[in-house]
């Protein structure tokens, strides 16, 4: 469509450059280099020094029977020693999670602590639960940090865990559980949210009504409100763990061995089983901890996300600990008691790396544009986005306000099937563009494809962000549908005759060679043969200075194929005025960033838009409300299932 904007480009700080593990484009080119001319003998060569074997991998990579790859074969390891048995020689005294509840309360918990505690959980659920390797453990717990344990000591033994995000319904969490045919659900009483306790436990109670196959269920008590105990399948994690050996020997694993499963979140279909298996993740998800967030021995880092996102397995529990880093965990939400908390607990933990959604920096910005400055935020080194695309005016508030300018800001592009990073910048090397995911990560063969013809796109052209090569965090399966995990990923594009991973989301080139992420291919409009990404009109539409948020589809139009349809939020201070101006308005901004061919067809002013908990638009609801078709959808996994009746409402009386 229209002509790609250029962007301005900063350049990383000097200061930090010099310390940094990867430290300039020349020394990024080099490990891209070494991984086209010689792909297993890059990925060898980091397995065997990142990775402590109990015995070596024999095969680098077999992809004889490609989609179903298979990494580090013969190879022996346990995912939990590499997160803790291995640093206690050095690090036992140190810091490995740094919680802070809802409430303030806070908790250290060294490497020594960490691996008595994963031992001890690990005996439980073998020992009292007579959980064995293989079997699948449900986790849905709060951001505690038993959370951590809990997928630790399912690790320590080989059982494979599911977790499931503490805010999905009974019916969401019911679905998991039998997907995933699994015989025990770890869980709490609750936890505390904006100083209130809130409740796991009865969701629990509801998902297992009826046939189900758990057996037992172990409840961490936290909030200590009143819960209903079931004689013989409920227990409590308390009173268990007292009497727990703190030594558990570590299952052997093979490196294929599976790790978890994580069911994505629902925002394009029906959630499926993600799994991931053991060696290959575990050795990226600790590659790209050292070079995207550049984190050092005596750095704390934090990430917001949740441990039921894979960014809160990747990113706040696998990655920092198997490097042996310090990670936080934080229990409440970013904007209680107001929306400085963050930068507060940065202060306090002098916190060097920073990671979180566009969408919480956007309520963060909207809440608390100058709740930073009240801070000490010096500490800071890098920032990092993950989620969806960045729009320019938070990540400006971002770079300038949180980072002062100096920091990096690393919009990390992957996926939970992808396991952790494959398109990013790094902090010490790469030139920054806002909103941009700059390059791949070095060893992961990520290309803007063309579709139709399967060659690499040019400048200024969209295209399929493609992975041309298997990696080792990728995707090993859709648990129990061989099928649908085939036709999910490598249905769609082919590179030289052959199928390569499509990730399902659209992206393009500039003119130096960065890759901008564009939003999902099923989210393109095609309005009078003119292709267009929702993205795009979406950012047309937030230059708009009355305008919090907005989300468009695409609706059938008899002239044109597609119209367009905007749902827009306003600033909740502002108000609208006038509808009509405000239409106008809107169009006009949409006229002169991209054309007259996305002018809006329909604009509804909305008071909130469908999400899903990750705070992910579920566009698909959106398109059948547009369409006026009655919605069909699971609901109940939206952040707030009552603003669907409500926008369904405005737009029938329209
Ligand atoms: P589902 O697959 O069930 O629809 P989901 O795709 O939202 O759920 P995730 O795996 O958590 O589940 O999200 C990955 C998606 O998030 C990516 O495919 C992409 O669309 C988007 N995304 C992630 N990081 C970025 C980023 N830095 N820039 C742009 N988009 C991103
Ligand atoms: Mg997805």
């Amino acid at each position: 469509m229209s002509a790609i904007e250029k962007k301005p480009v900063f350049k990383p700080n000097k200061e930090f450059a010099k310390t940094a593990r990867i430290k300039n484009m020349c020394e990024y080119q080099d490990l891209q280099d070494e991984a086209t001319e010689d792909y297993e003998g890059f990925w060898g060569r980091f397995a065997k020094e990142k990775l402590d074997w109990i015995e070596p991998f024999t095969n680098v990579m077999d992809e004889s029977k490609f989609p179903f790859v298979k990494w580090f074969e013969g190879g022996k390891l346990n995912v939990s020693a590499q997160c803790i048995d291995r640093h206690l020689d050095t690090r036992k005294n140190k810091a490995a999670i740094i919680f802070e509840g809802d409430r303030g309360d806070k908790q250290i918990v060294t490497y020594l602590e960490l691996y008595y505690n994963v031992n001890r959980f690990a005996n439980l659920l073998k020992n009292e639960f007579g959980v064995k390797k293989g079997d699948r453990v449900v986790i849905y717990m709060p951001m505690i940090p038993e959370a951590a344990y809990a997928m630790l000591a399912c690790a320590r033994i080989g059982a494979i865990h599911s977790i499931v995000f503490g805010g999905f319904s009974a019916e969401a969490l019911k679905d998991r559980i039998e997907d995933a045919d699994a015989k025990v659900v770890i869980t709490a009483d609750g936890a505390y949210r904006k100083d209130k306790p809130y409740m796991l436990k009865p969701v629990v109670d509801a998902a297992l009504e009826g046939d189900t196959p758990v057996k037992k269920v172990l409840v961490v008590e936290r909030n200590n409100e009143d819960i209903t105990w079931v004689a013989g399948r409920d227990y409590s994690y308390n009173e268990l763990i007292k009497s727990q050996e703190v030594h558990c020997e570590p299952e052997v694993m093979d490196s294929e061995d599976p790790l978890f499963l994580l069911y994505t979140s629902g925002s394009t279909g029906k959630p499926k089983g993600v799994q991931h298996n053991s060696a290959g993740y575990i050795l990226w998800a600790q590659m790209t901890m050292e070079w995207v967030f550049d984190v050092k021995e005596n750095d704390t880092y934090w990430c917001t996300a949740d441990v039921g996102w894979i960014t809160g397995h990747t990113y706040i529990v696998y990655g920092p600990l198997a490097m042996g880093a310090t990670t936080v965990m934080f229990e409440g939400v970013p904007t209680y008691p107001d929306a400085g908390r963050p930068w507060k607990m940065v202060e306090e933990y002098k916190i060097n790396q920073f990671y979180t959604a566009p969408t919480a920096i956007r309520v963060l910005h909207k809440m608390g544009e100058n709740e930073p400055a009240k801070y000490d935020l010096s500490s800071l080194k890098v920032l990092g986005t993950v989620g969806e695309p960045i729009d320019p005016p938070a990540w400006k508030w971002y770079y300038e306000e949180v980072g002062n300018s100096k920091c990096a800001i690393v919009d990390t592009y992957w996926q939970t099937e992808t396991g952790g990073h494959i398109v990013s910048p790094l902090p010490g090397a790469t030139p920054i563009k806002p909103a941009c995911a700059t390059f791949p990560v070095p060893g992961i063969m990520a290309e803007v494809l063309d579709p139709e013809t399967g060659e690499k796109v040019g400048a200024g052209e969209s295209g399929y962000m493609c992975v041309t090569r298997p990696w080792p965090s990728m995707i090993r399966g859709v648990w129990g549908d061989e099928e649908r995990f085939v036709k999910s990923y490598f249905g769609d594009v082919k590179k030289d005759g052959k199928p390569v991973y499509f990730t399902g989301d659209g992206a393009n080139y500039d003119e130096d060679g960065y890759i901008t992420i564009t939003g999902r291919t099923d989210d393109v409009i095609n309005v009078s043969g003119h292709r267009m990404g929702t993205a795009e009109v979406e950012a047309a539409i937030k230059k708009h200075s009355n305008v919090a948020e907005v989300a468009v589809v695409g609706k059938p139009h008899e002239l044109k194929g597609e119209g367009i349809f905007a749902y827009v939020v306003l600033k909740s201070d502002k108000g609208v005025a006038d509808e009509v101006e405000e239409v106008k308005a809107i169009n006009n901004i949409i006229k002169k960033e991209i054309g007259n061919i996305a002018i809006c067809d329909d604009m509804v002013f909305a008071p909130g838009l469908p999400k899903t908990r990750s705070g992910k638009i579920m566009r698909r609801i959106l398109r059948s409300i547009a369409k006026g078709e009655s919605i069909t959808q699971d609901i109940s996994t939206l952040e707030d299932p009552s603003i669907v009746e409500k926008i369904e409402n405005m737009v029938k009386s329209k």
